[in-house]
């Protein structure tokens, strides 16, 4: 990034004249996620799964101004993603002014060449103005073309190759319980007790597309639960473990930010079930009112920070005061851990619906099973939530193991 050091002087007053420009610009969009546009100087594109831009245009081949905007018009305006994939057709650095439409600016820019490692993009090469609606980036001429993301890219295929591997190693059986809207499968990984107990968890995550930490905790989660630890290796004698890591397999291509294309809130539509997603997952779960026991259930998001939601007291939290257990276990293992912890309601509904609720209200009110949602914290390194995401599902195994269920 040298090069960007040097001429960043020259950019930045470019950038102040192109200002001018584009606070006239029509506040108008089309909203389609994906789209390409070309200059002598560069490509860039979101026509890939999880790329994300709702306009793209080249002002002087140099610059670029893309609008980025949520994926409809029911959609909260929160976390905003964006993602679009840069070629460079001669030397030139690149301006990249990118304007929100709704929301504003929540994640910094991530930059890879792979699609597989990130890493943030350095502090002087972005600026984040108007409140947060715009932000600029001075992106270095590279001989590759590279990836730049609000965060990493993790999509259908992605998830693929993580639960074949769980398959390959014997872990899981893999099936497909269903298919989005738009047709991509919805996939279900599970194992059952040794013993054959019929007990189980039951975990879920991506339901809001734009909340990539929560999937990777979710993924560590899974990951130590099948590890052939001791405790890992005794509690999948007493327990079985149903896995949908991908709830949302179209907003995720699709580079959404919360909602499926029925344009509800995935999380809102729980009990109403206004879309085919939520209507093949709780399939699932009513199997559990006539088979086996669904002791655990845990619903993976990332959001500011990290939060606990978690049923209280007189609503049927199992074993008795199963979170402050297994969360000061995992306080004493890890000095740093934190969460605010919060009490999720049995009955709020999403503004403007009488039926939809969360998915942890619907389970919760079906089967009487203890719940959490799992709130990671959006600027959580990897590494950390993965540290996190094993240390907690060692101490709800511990926890489960040792205080028994219902
Ligand atoms: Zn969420």
């Amino acid at each position: 990034m040298s090069i960007f050091r040097s001429s960043r002087l020259i950019i930045s007053k470019i950038a102040l004249v192109f200002l001018c420009f584009a606070a006239s610009y029509v506040q108008a969009f089309a909203i389609n996620n994906k789209n390409t546009c070309e200059s002598e100087s560069a490509i860039i594109t979101s026509e890939y799964d999880g790329g994300g831009m709702s306009q793209c245009s080249s002002i002087i081949p140099t610059i670029f101004r893309l609008v980025i905007a949520p994926e409809d018009e029911n959609a909260e305006q929160r976390p905003p993603w964006y993602s679009f994939k840069v070629t460079n057709k001669d030397k030139e650095m690149l301006i990249v002014d990118v304007n929100y439409i709704k929301g504003s600016h929540q994640f910094d820019p991530k930059i890879s060449t792979d699609g597989v490692n990130w890493s943030r993009l350095s502090k002087d090469s972005f600026n984040v103005s108007d409140n947060g609606h715009r932000f600029q980036m001075f992106l270095p001429a590279m001989d590759k073309p590279f990836y730049i993301s609000a965060q990493p890219i993790l999509d259908g295929a992605q998830y693929d190759r993580w639960m074949d591997s769980l398959v390959a190693r014997g872990a899981v059986t893999k099936s497909s319980i269903g298919t989005s809207a738009q047709g991509r499968p919805i996939y279900k990984i599970q194992s059952d007790s040794d013993l054959n107990t019929g007990k189980y968890l039951f975990l879920i995550g991506r339901q809001h597309p734009a909340e990539v930490t929560g999937a990777y905790a979710m993924q560590s989660f899974v990951e130590t639960i099948y590890s052939d630890t001791p405790l890992a290796r005794e509690f999948r004698k007493q327990y079985g473990v149903i896995s949908i890591p991908l709830v949302n397999p179209d907003g995720v291509a699709l580079g959404y930010w919360r909602n499926a294309t029925g344009k509800l809130d995935t999380n809102w539509d729980w009990g109403q079930f206004g879309q085919k997603e939520t209507r093949v997952i709780s399939e699932e779960l009513k199997k559990f009112k006539t088979r086996g026991t669904l002791d655990l259930f845990i619903d993976f998001h990332g959001t500011y920070d990290n939060e606990l939601y978690t049923q209280f007291g007189k609503m049927g939290e199992w074993p008795s005061s199963f979170t402050k257990k297994w969360t000061s276990a995992v306080k004493a293992r890890l000095p740093n851990y934190y969460y605010n912890h919060k009490k999720f309601s049995f009955t709020e509904r999403h503004p403007g619906s009488t039926e939809g609720g969360s998915a942890n209200q619907y389970v919760y009110n079906l089967l009487g099973t203890t719940t959490i949602i799992y709130e990671e914290g959006e600027n959580t390194p990897k590494a950390v939530v993965e540290q996190k995401g094993q240390v907690v599902a060692e101490e709800i195994m511990r926890v489960l193991l040792t205080s028994g269920t219902n």
